[in-house]
């Protein structure tokens, strides 16, 4: 199978160097935060500072000097990286804050919004930025305490470790990624069958959204394993591990998911949904599939394509590609 460039998916994008050595370097770091030149990417409760420009909406990145007052408030500055100029990028979470003096600390001409809303609009090198500061923000809220004594807790090397206190404990906490399969699944049809791909509906969407199956990897589990186990208990269709292909992965920090992509091929056709995780699920030929419609759009009953910017989306138009150029 022909692959799609992995690098055209949104939010695999993030132009700096994290400086992972250097960064473990507790006063490098706070001259870093000192610095005015070095830019700040504002986070509020997962929301991100977007503003609109003549070509869409863009990530707005601060300078530090002219929001010395948003720095100051911040509860907490993680070093992302340095920039192509070896400038050094921050995320400042304001999170502590109520909407209202968020609002007010913020820029006049742009908006806190949820880059779920538009992260396909912005340049992708910015909405991947956003999305690093998002995954990383929302890791630190979530960890102020130890899980094995809990005891706080406290940001160190640039805020890419969180340390326990507690000195017999002690333990050092590393930012957390949830690994989950997502899987094109092929029925590779015969002469008198076009080959076909299953798409499930769930129930979360409201509207005849139809998308790759997914899932997350459980302990003691290898990722084809994962996509065999998935696809089974969703819509009991065998896959056997040998036939699952690794494609592509993505960030998903929507809260803090690796999205793992795969293509594989079915050995049974048949399908039996389990109604617990989906409201439906088909085999759809790349004709029918090309029939669907914008999954923003308003027409209620028909189905829609997987969101722009996810890698379901990628599977499916890389898998229409191989059929239709095939
Ligand atoms: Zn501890």
């Amino acid at each position: 199978m022909r692959n799609r460039n992995p690098s055209s998916l949104i939010y695999t994008d993030v132009k700096l160097d994290r400086a992972g050595i250097k960064r473990k370097d507790e006063e490098w770091i706070a001259s870093l935060k000192n610095e005015g030149l070095s830019r700040i990417v504002v986070v509020w409760r997962n929301r991100n500072l977007v503003t609109e420009s003549k070509h869409g909406p863009r990530a707005l990145i601060l300078e530090r000097k002219k929001s010395i007052k948003l720095a100051n408030a911040a509860e907490e500055l993680i070093f992302l990286g340095l920039d192509s100029n070896s400038i050094p990028v921050f995320a400042a979470d304001i999170s502590h804050l109520s909407e209202d003096k968020a609002k007010a600390l913020v820029h006049r001409h742009c908006s806190l919004v949820d880059l779920r809303q538009l992260g396909w609009l912005i340049p992708r090198s910015e909405a991947s930025l956003l999305a690093y500061a998002r995954g990383i923000t929302h890791w630190h809220r979530t960890q102020r305490y130890c899980g094995y004594c809990g005891t706080p807790t406290k940001s160190q090397e640039g805020g890419h470790v969180r340390l326990c206190t507690n000195k017999q404990c002690a333990r050092p906490n590393f930012p957390r990624t949830d690994p989950a399969v997502i899987m094109l699944i092929e029925d590779p049809g015969n002469s008198h069958r076009e080959p076909r791909c299953l798409l499930g509906r769930n129930e979360r969407w409201e509207f005849p959204l139809y998308s790759t199956l997914a899932g997350f990897v459980e302990p003691g589990e290898s990722l084809e394993e994962a996509v065999a186990r998935e696809v089974l208990e969703e819509v009991n269709v065998v896959v056997e591990v040998k036939n699952v292909h690794y494609m592509a992965s993505q960030p998903w920090p929507f809260p803090s998911s690796l999205m793992l992509g795969f293509h594989a091929t079915a050995s049974n056709t048949d399908i039996q949904v389990d109604p617990d995780e989906l409201l439906d699920a088909r085999w759809f030929s790349a004709k029918e599939i090309m029939t669907f419609k914008e999954w923003d759009t308003a027409v209620a009953e028909e189905p829609r394509l997987p969101r722009r910017d996810s890698i379901a989306r990628w599977l499916l138009q890389n898998w229409l590609d191989n059929v239709t150029l095939a």
